[in-house]
C-alpha cells in the first residue's frame, strides 16, 4: 500500500493526564447518562422509578484540563453545573455482564456536564436533539483520572459542588440509581465500547445557574479537586 498522507493537518487526540504520572489518557467517546440520581430526576421534572438509563454524547474534543480558566459559553442565559462521577474505560467489549463490568474500568475522574439549560429545555419541548445544550465547546472539564488499581472501584462517598465557596449540589455515590457497572453492561448492550471511552454517570439534585466569573470547585471521596473559573 502506498503511504497516504492527509488532506489537512489531523485534529490533535483529546487527552486527559493521569494522575500522578506522566501518563495520558487518550478520549473517544464520552457517554453521559441522564437522571441517575432520584432527587436530580425529581427536580427536573420526572419520576425516577419509572424510567431506565438513557444516554447522550459530548464530543472528545469538549473535554478541558483541570484548573483550566474557561470562555463563557456563547447563546445562553442559563448555563448549569452538573458535577459528576466520570468513568475512563479501559478494555473493549459489548453486551458486558454486570459481574465482569469493572474488569472494563480503567479509573476515575471528577467532571463537570456543564448544560446550556435554556437551549436544553427548548430543544426538549420541540422534540429536538440535546447537542447544542450539551455538547458545546468546553462543556466537560475533568480532572486527572485516578487508576482503579490505586483508588478501588466507587460505589459510595461524598460528592458535592461549590460555586464560590458555597455548596450548590451535595450528594453520595450510593445514591445512583443505576450504579457504574450496571450502567457499564447497559451501555454495551447498545454499543460496542472501547478503551479510551468515558462515562459521565449523573449529577446529584442542585444544578443551577453559573454566570461570568464563577470559581466552580467539584469533589468525590478518593479523587482530585475539580477547580474551573469563568472568566468574567
Ligand atoms: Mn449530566
Amino acid at each position: 500500500m502506498p503511504s497516504m498522507k492527509y488532506v489537512i493537518e489531523p485534529p490533535a487526540q483529546a487527552v486527559i493526564s493521569v494522575a500522578g504520572t506522566d501518563a495520558l489518557f487518550p478520549v473517544r467517546r464520552i457517554w453521559c447518562i441522564g437522571r441517575n440520581y432520584a432527587e436530580h430526576a425529581r427536580e427536573m421534572g420526572h419520576d425516577p422509578n419509572r424510567e431506565p438509563p438513557f444516554f447522550f454524547q459530548k464530543p472528545s474534543d469538549a473535554v478541558v484540563a483541570n484548573r483550566s480558566t474557561l470562555r463563557f459559553p456563547a447563546k445562553t442565559r442559563d448555563l448549569h453545573h452538573e458535577i459528576e462521577l466520570v468513568v475512563a474505560i479501559g478494555k473493549a467489549g459489548r453486551n458486558i455482564a454486570v459481574g465482569q463490568a469493572l474488569e472494563h474500568v480503567f479509573g476515575y475522574a471528577v467532571g463537570l456536564d456543564m448544560t446550556r439549560r435554556d437551549l436544553q429545555n427548548e430543544a426538549k419541548k420541540l422534540q429536538r436533539p440535546w447537542e447544542m445544550g450539551k455538547s458545546f465547546d468546553e462543556s466537560c472539564p475533568v480532572t486527572a483520572i485516578v487508576p482503579a488499581s490505586r483508588t478501588g472501584h466507587l460505589r459510595k462517598g461524598a460528592i458535592w459542588l461549590k460555586v464560590n465557596g458555597e455548596t450548590r449540589q451535595s450528594g453520595d455515590l450510593g445514591q445512583q440509581i443505576w450504579q457504574v457497572d450496571e450502567a457499564i453492561a447497559y451501555l454495551s448492550s447498545y454499543v460496542a465500547l472501547q478503551p479510551g471511552d468515558l462515562i459521565m454517570t449523573g449529577t446529584p439534585a442542585g444544578v443551577g445557574p453559573c454566570k461570568p466569573g464563577d470559581r466552580l470547585e467539584g469533589h468525590i471521596d478518593g479523587l482530585e479537586e475539580l477547580i474551573v473559573s469563568y472568566i468574567e
